[in-house]
């Protein structure tokens, strides 16, 4: 009897460890347009039970997944083992890792890489395919041992309007369109696991949309701009990104609605402002809990 009682004791022990694989969030590069040695193009990843959901892939970053991937012993992170690539928009730095991530060690691929994103997303792999013809062609010429001579390829998921982009019995991946200047269409993403909800804001300007996206969300991490920055810099550019993204007070003003647990900085536009105006900007506003990401953060 008390073996048995101590049997399924150390049963629901195991089932509990198990359902407890908590959901992380990593850094995986905070970045912007503006070039910074320390900050990789944006891209974040939402680890949920040992599989890897990445929003953006801008420049830099299957370098840093890499990296995190041996700092934290996290296998999910390793290039080949990268499946689901969900894209906010196509403006550049959000994306030209994509290929760089569909082409690294591919011919080791157990399956293809899938990428979800705006209308548009299949034409940018297809210069991809374009990009990197020659080595596919040498490598598929059955020379050289490959996994599968397909899994260069990626699956490719578009959409315009809201909606579900992703789900399995452990994540469901919405999508919502937010806006972000002249490029239509651009998404948040909204990560609901067992455990925690992410919010991802992509590019955005500000909008009261972005409170329902991200209300109660566990993690939110998002864009924003310094205004110390913005208001020194000409009037073209304030008119553009007044247009296109957050300033630090309407940020405040976000995460005061929303009522997030950790609201994290990322994709900082900061110009010739110290880039931890921004913290600054967004504390004097807001009572809660904030954070100036940088690369290689895990929460
Ligand atoms: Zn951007
Ligand atoms: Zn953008």
């Amino acid at each position: 009897m008390i073996k048995s009682m101590m049997k399924s004791a150390v049963l629901a022990l195991l089932v509990s460890t198990s359902a407890l694989a908590e959901t992380e969030v990593l850094l995986l590069g905070t970045g912007t347009p503006v070039p910074d040695p320390d900050r990789s193009g944006p891209s974040t990843a939402v680890i949920v039970d040992g599989e890897a959901y990445i929003f953006d892939a801008g420049g830099g970053m299957v370098q840093r997944a890499i990296e995190a991937a041996e700092k934290y012993q996290l296998d999910a992170l390793y290039p080949t083992n990268i499946k689901h690539v969900f894209i906010t928009h196509l403006h550049s730095d959000h994306i030209l890792d994509a290929s760089e991530l569909a082409a690294t060690y591919w011919w080791r691929r157990d399956e293809k890489l899938s990428l979800y994103g705006p209308v548009g997303t299949e034409k940018f792999i297809n210069g991809y395919y374009d990009m990197v013809s020659v080595d596919i062609r040498l490598r598929t010429s059955g020379k050289q041992p490959v996994k599968n001579p397909t899994f260069y390829q990626v699956n490719v998921k578009e959409y315009v309007e809201d909606t579900v982009a992703y789900e399995n019995d452990k994540v469901k991946i919405e999508a919502f369109r937010v806006p972000h200047g002249d490029i239509r269409p651009a998404f948040a993403y909204r990560v609901t696991t067992e455990d925690k909800v992410v919010v991802i804001s992509g590019d955005t300007a500000y909008s009261e949309r972005m409170v329902d996206i991200a209300k109660g969300a566990d993690v939110l991490v998002h864009e924003v701009i310094s205004e110390q920055g913005l208001s020194k810099l000409p009037e073209f550019w304030q008119n553009y990104h007044s247009t296109s993204h957050t300033l630090t007070s309407e940020l405040a003003d976000i995460a005061s609605k929303a009522k997030p647990k950790k609201l994290v900085l990322s994709h900082i536009l900061h110009y010739s402002a110290p880039i931890d105006s921004v913290l600054g900007e967004v504390q004097a506003n807001y009572p809660g809990e904030v954070i100036l990401g940088n690369d290689l953060d895990r929460f």
